[in-house]
């Protein structure tokens, strides 16, 4: 009788493995597009363009001028669990790569049609490599490019169906989920000197730039170029130096800016909220949550927009590696953090309401 019979546990495939893990590293048209730019950072890139075309669901493609990729390297590049960027899990607590798990260039594989060209420093010529959907590289071709990357992900989901589907039903909304993720970098990268993106809603190649950032100045000034000059008025600086008079012992240094209490935003959505641990961009609940709270006993009905960017000045006492993703981060001294958080927008929106008040009257 079939019932009676024991299952049998057996080991899975190769292929069987990576499809079933695919999904943990890249879910979405943004998910891709955040592992294309931190490898591009992770390259030294100082420009990149991003094209989409039908909001990405046919085409994700990031032109980079960072250092290449070597040709002894050519066949790693879309295996899982290898990287550049170390070498044991000890190096973790002092890497400075957005990268580590070595997983993202298998993941796309998995999904997409993925091309790369590329040329390193050292070569005297670009090569088009063309991956399978196990991340090898079955074609290899010179082709002529400057020392950089450019990484193509066409027909994203093609061998999922069901995805496939629900990403044409979505395209627009996972595209604009895209752009915040591309914003929150913009806004962080100081090496970045020229960003543009291009993107067409249709099958057909998008022809105007839908935006383009010189990010390399000041944060306020990204945020002009982001959000419209007007935004200046309406933020105030985060600043965290009378906090605590020894920076010797400062368990975090916070910088950024925060809507003025009487210039939040309607909306109720959290989108225009950005959040870095240590320069990487993050998701955390429970800060936004205090920082919102706060704001909302000065501004009852409005939400504010949020750049925080917090160093841990002992990076010890954080988890980078909590999800495949890398935007869930432990934070050993997560309530100090927020305490500490409290403290400062209480004091600045006393003032900043004060001088409201003042210069009204
Ligand atoms: P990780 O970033 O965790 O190392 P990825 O799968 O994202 O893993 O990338 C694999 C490797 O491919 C990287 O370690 C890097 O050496 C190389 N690579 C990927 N994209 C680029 C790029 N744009 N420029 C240079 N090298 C790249
Ligand atoms: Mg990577």
């Amino acid at each position: 009788d079939d019932d009676l019979r024991p299952a049998q546990i057996r080991s899975l495939a190769g292929t069987t493995r990576l499809r079933l893990c695919a999904g943990q590293v890249c879910v979405s048209v943004a998910s891709c597009v955040k592992e294309l730019i931190e490898n591009s950072l992770d390259a030294h890139s100082t420009r990149l363009q991003l094209t989409f075309i039908a909001h990405g669901a046919d085409l994700i493609e990031l032109v980079d001028n960072g250092d290449g990729i070597a040709e002894h390297d050519f066949e790693k590049i879309g295996l899982r669990y290898h990287t550049s960027k170390i070498s044991q899990y000890e190096d973790l607590e002092n890497v400075n790569t957005y990268g580590f798990r070595g997983e993202a260039l298998s993941s796309i594989c998995i999904y997409a049609d993925v091309t790369i060209i590329t040329r390193h420093a050292s070569a005297s010529i670009g090569t088009k490599l063309v991956f399978d959907g196990e991340g090898q590289a079955i074609s290899r071709t010179p082709c002529p490019r400057e020392t950089g990357t450019t990484v193509s992900i066409r027909s994203l989901f093609n061998r999922f169906p069901v995805r496939r589907t629900e990403l044409r039903a979505h395209s627009k909304r996972e595209f604009s989920q895209a752009l915040n993720i591309i914003q929150s970098f913009a806004i962080i990268s100081r090496q970045l000197q020229f960003f543009q993106i291009l993107s067409s809603s249709d099958n057909h190649p998008p022809t105007h730039p839908l935006l383009t950032l010189t990010p390399s100045t000041s944060l306020k000034d990204i945020l002009a170029q982001i959000f419209g000059q007007k935004i200046l008025e309406s933020i105030i600086h985060i600043d965290d130096n009378n906090n605590n008079d020894d920076d010797q012992n400062r368990e975090f240094k916070f910088d950024g800016y925060i809507s003025r209490p009487q210039h939040g935003s309607g909306r109720s959505s959290t989108d225009r909220q950005y959040l870095y641990v240590n320069n990487r961009p993050i998701d955390c609940a429970p800060l936004l949550r205090t920082i919102n709270d706060i704001y909302r006993q000065f501004n009852p009905n409005q939400y504010p927009l949020i750049v925080l960017s917090i160093e841990v000045v002992d990076r010890s006492t954080v988890d980078i590696n909590c999800t495949p993703d890398k935007r869930t981060i432990f934070i050993e001294h997560l309530s100090n953090m927020c305490d500490q958080i409290r403290n400062i927008l209480n004091k600045l929106f006393e003032t900043s309401s004060n001088v409201y008040v003042v210069s009204h009257k």
